[in-house]
């Protein structure tokens, strides 16, 4: 019998990258032991892995493009290189959209593609790829268990009303509700919170996850009641590259009016809007802070703007505000964001302290005064956890 240790692989698929998480399993408890990704699919594809500490494990370059199968196959062949003495029992898999089908993380099989693959038009820059992959690796490794993790699994404990649009109801049925997204990084935001602060576990609490994707979570009791992504990933927040709310009329606008393709306007909406669109440079935060441009002040501006505007109606919606947590790239690592949304969200009781705020740290920590009437924490996320913790939960059974 074999003394092999028991091993985890998640693996998030995005239209140009496969990102991937080794994870070995003691005591029930997934660790992470080495993690990388393959980037620049279409262009020149970029390897690389390295251990929790930073150690880089594997790089290499390569100058044609490569497909997704190529990228999966590599990093699989990586990991029988690297993992000598482990068992790897299952891939779980990041997957954007379940619908009403699945609330929680599933056994992948023929069906569950099948039902993936409906709702691959309503993300088109990532559900195809991830559906590609899973279905890569069940033709290659049959006898793998997979486990597909959805980001709009959180979101299904909303009330009725936060899920509906006011169209016919016979829309709803057909699917056009608001799903919701990053709910792997809601679900770990809100499993950290008990210990960190019992009071904004139970409490009404609002969640920004401010990634190249942006969005926010109202919760109460530390359930989804309220998120600002709707039927896709494009609504609410000011993105890298995403419009956020819009209001519907421009796309008909624009198609009917202006001439414009329906794949043109979905690139105006999906690829060259958000804080690249109205800076004109660049969808990342760090150039436009560091930039003397107008329109990249104004980009900022906008951007702070959007978010304390949503808040507003998160805060409508869930009905009080106890407490903010701020997370993902922007939310983690730029103080002057978090700053100028606190300064906008003072009338609602939100006072930071300025000091905590720009302390330099990866660790959870509260950035509120001790007297504010809403507590402000910074929260790094960790979406791959949830993924293997939860494709643990059905690797165990089987
Ligand atoms: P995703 O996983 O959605 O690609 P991340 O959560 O890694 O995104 O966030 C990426 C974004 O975070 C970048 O586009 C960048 O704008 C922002 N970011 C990362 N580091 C910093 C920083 N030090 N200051 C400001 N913004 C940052």
């Amino acid at each position: 019998m074999s003394d092999a240790k028991p091993a985890l692989l998640c693996l998030n698929t995005g239209s140009s990258s496969v990102k991937f998480s080794f994870y070995a399993v003691q005591n029930d408890q997934p660790q992470l032991v080495f993690g990388g990704q393959i980037e620049g699919l279409l262009g020149r594809p970029n390897f690389k892995a390295g251990d929790p500490q930073g150690v880089v494990l594997a790089q290499r370059q390569w100058d044609v493009p490569m497909r997704r199968s190529d990228a999966v196959e590599i990093i699989l062949a990586f990991i029988r290189q690297q993992a000598l003495g482990y068992h790897l029992q299952a891939v779980g898999h990041r997957v954007v959209l379940g619908g009403v089908e699945y609330p929680q993380a599933v056994v992948v099989d023929d069906h569950v593609l099948q039902v993936l693959d409906r709702y691959s038009p309503i993300v088109p820059s990532h559900q195809p790829a991830e559906v590609e992959a899973m279905r890569l690796l069940r033709t290659q490794y049959p006898s793998l268990l997979q486990v597909a993790c959805f980001d709009s699994a959180f979101h299904r404990t909303k009330p009725e009303l936060a899920d509906l649009y006011a169209l016919p109801l016979s829309y709803r049925d057909m699917g056009i509700r608001r799903w919701g997204f990053h709910g792997l990084s809601y679900d770990y935001i809100s499993g950290q919170l008990p210990a960190l602060d019992p009071r904004l576990a139970k409490g009404h609490t609002v969640v920004m996850h401010l990634g190249s994707g942006a969005s926010l979570c109202g919760l109460i009791n530390g359930k989804s009641a309220y998120t600002s992504m709707g039927f896709s990933p494009l609504d609410g927040l000011m993105m890298g590259t995403r419009t956020g709310s819009l209001d519907p009329m421009i796309p008909l606008y624009l198609i009917g009016q202006q001439q414009m393709s329906v794949e043109a306007v979905e690139k105006l909406i999906i690829k060259e809007s958000g804080l690249l669109g109205v800076s004109g440079f660049s969808n990342d935060m760090r150039d436009l802070a560091s930039s003397d441009e107008p329109s990249a002040k104004l980009a900022i501006d906008l951007f702070v703007y959007m978010l304390a505007r949503e808040t507003g109606a998160a805060m409508g919606a869930i009905q009080g505000l106890d407490g903010i947590v701020f997370t993902a790239g922007i939310g983690e690592h730029s103080p002057m964001v978090r700053e100028r949304t606190c300064a906008a969200l003072a009338w609602a009781g939100v006072e930071m302290d300025l000091a905590s705020n720009k302390a330099h740290s990866d660790s959870p920590r509260c950035i509120s005064t001790p007297h504010s009437r809403v507590s402000v924490w910074v929260i790094p996320t960790n979406e791959e956890m949830v993924i293997a913790r939860d494709t643990w939960m059905l690797a165990r059974t089987i």
